[in-house]
């Protein structure tokens, strides 16, 4: 229900179908898929649900913060949530303004005719609207040329700083995990002290094993993780034919999951 290409109940289907055992479902700034992803489950995997929340740092530095079995009726993090899908409608028609005045012919309607019903819009949705065009043929062809963090269309939207996020998934009752930090390919990132005061809101995790992290930057991020005694997970950051992550490619350690867990304050698991 954000920017991948299958809908909640494609993606129950494909993780089952892969033998996966324990599923978590993040879609950027939203719970819109878990009904659907639920309905669809059925027993032999287990299913985590969350949100991968969009977060800027003071400095400007963007940060994806995973928040995971927290409380679905938590008003306090529902309302950021909407919040930020509100501001990512005003950001479209910045950037979609920013590529008209370059005589790229693209429009509002096209970008929400890439978009199902209660999604989150993103610019992958863009990036469709502009294949969809012939303006570009991927939607990796589309971030190279136009829509990538350093391009000159780029707006950023609204967003809560890393540590806000994260003290309302803690107060939500769920665990916070930052996705791929040190993925320096898609823009600035943030230094390994600036985890002090993210592990003082409450960060329970950090997402070493990710296609976009290289080798020397998963031993940075073990070294953080194993200093503040966080978890450490793995994730595919699977979006369909979105991208070309594959299910699974990366997973976490089933020590490392029910460390996680734990640190929740309920049990918010979903098993038939
Ligand atoms: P937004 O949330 O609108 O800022 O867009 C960010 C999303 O774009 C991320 O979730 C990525 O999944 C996606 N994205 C970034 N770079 C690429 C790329 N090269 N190809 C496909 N999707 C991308």
């Amino acid at each position: 229900m954000s920017d991948g290409t299958d809908s909640p109940s494609e993606l129950i289907r494909k993780a089952e179908a892969a033998g996966i055992s324990l599923l978590a479902l993040t879609d950027h700034d939203t719970i819109s898929g878990w009904q659907a992803a639920c309905a669809a489950l059925t027993p032999g995997m287990d299913l985590v649900l969350g949100a991968e929340i969009s977060c800027q740092t003071e400095a400007g530095i963007s940060i994806h913060m995973l928040g995971l079995l927290f409380d679905p009726e938590n008003e306090a993090l529902l309302t950021e949530l909407a919040k930020t899908r509100e501001n990512r409608l005003t950001r479209m028609d910045r950037i979609i303004e920013k590529l008209n005045v370059a005589g790229i012919e693209i429009s509002i309607e096209d970008v929400m005719a890439q978009l199902s019903d209660g999604a989150t819009l993103g610019r992958p949705h863009l990036a469709d609207a502009l294949i969809a065009k012939g303006h570009v043929d991927s939607r990796e062809a589309a971030f190279t040329a136009l829509l990538h963090n350093g391009s000159k269309y780029y707006v950023s939207h609204y967003s809560p700083t890393p540590e806000a996020a994260i003290r309302l998934i803690k107060a939500a009752g769920g665990v916070a995990v930052i996705a791929h930090p040190y993925a320096s390919q898609r823009g600035k990132i943030i230094t390994a002290e600036s985890f002090t005061s993210l592990v003082e809101a409450g960060l329970d995790g950090i997402e070493v094993d990710h296609r976009d992290h290289n080798e020397s930057e998963k031993a940075s991020l073990l070294r953080v993780a194993y200093s503040y005694d966080l978890a450490i997970t793995g994730a595919s950051d699977y979006h369909g034919s979105g991208k070309v992550n594959q299910l699974a490619e990366n997973t976490t350690a089933l020590m490392q999951w029910e460390k996680l867990e734990s640190r929740a304050n309920n049990r918010r698991v979903v098993r038939k």
